[in-house]
């Protein structure tokens, strides 16, 4: 279970709240309007965000060092490097020094499979669809292996089709793995698409998460204001 209590992240004049817990293997969408504190929220779990109050998993308060963290986390600038094949840019989620042994090599290997991509490990960001450039900046974070996996934003640069495409890999991916999911989005479909539950983040205040269905077919009044 990964568990915020009483946190407060403070950013210049921005002030953000989160008192709840997310159960292991949970899919949770974090919905609200622009500004509104969701990748602080993210930050703050992946360790780059002072805060006040506690962040535990499994009742044990994580680390402060962000890498040390039972974390992985995916944004929406994929973050590949150009002029790295495939395969390391996948690496180096494992491996900064790029310096693999033959097991780490079939580990990235087979990260590059599950996500549909096997065969081009050669080949660099560049000779890529965008779709395939998401796909490896998720076989990346998925190659560290760790049981929370936190993604903000990343399909919202692409396509209707790519981006559901994505999105069932994620949602396999995270049965397949038993992670628990933290999934930013500002489009509520893809919560409605993957995401059981759903935490709305709006006037300084990361809900607690709330069935997806029943908080978008009956939204409060923040909800409603930003839905338009
Ligand atoms: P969201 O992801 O929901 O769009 P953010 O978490 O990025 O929102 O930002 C929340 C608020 O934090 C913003 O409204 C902004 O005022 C503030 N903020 C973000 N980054 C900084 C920063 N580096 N310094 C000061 N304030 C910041
Ligand atoms: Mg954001």
């Amino acid at each position: 279970m990964l568990r915020l209590e009483d946190v407060t992240i403070r950013q210049g004049g921005f002030r953000l709240t989160a008192n709840f817990a997310l159960s292991r293997a949970a899919r949770v969408a974090v919905i609200g309007p622009s500004g509104a504190g969701k990748s602080t929220l993210l930050g703050a779990i992946a360790g780059f965000l002072p805060h006040d109050g506690i962040i535990t998993w499994t009742g044990q308060a994580l680390p402060d060092d962000p890498g040390a963290r039972p974390v992985s986390i995916l944004f929406q600038d994929n973050n590949l490097f150009p002029h790295l094949s495939m395969l390391d840019n996948v690496a180096l989620g494992l491996k900064p020094s790029l310096r693999l042994t033959m097991a780490e090599r079939a580990q990235v290997q087979d990260a590059l499979a599950r996500v549909g991509l096997e065969g081009l490990d050669t080949r660099r960001p560049a000779e890529l669809s965008g779709g395939q450039q998401s796909r490896v900046a998720l076989a990346r974070t998925l190659i560290r292996a760790r049981p929370v996996l936190l993604l903000d934003e990343p399909f919202a640069a692409l396509g209707p089709a790519l981006k559901a495409e994505m999105l069932d890999l994620v949602a396999d991916i995270a049965r397949d793995t038993g992670a628990t999911l933290l999934m930013v989005s500002h489009d509520v479909n893809d919560a409605r698409a993957i995401c059981p539950h759903t935490v709305l983040v709006a006037d300084g205040v990361a809900h607690p998460p709330r069935p997806t269905k029943a908080l978008l077919d009956n939204p409060p009044p923040e909800l409603r204001a930003y839905l338009g």
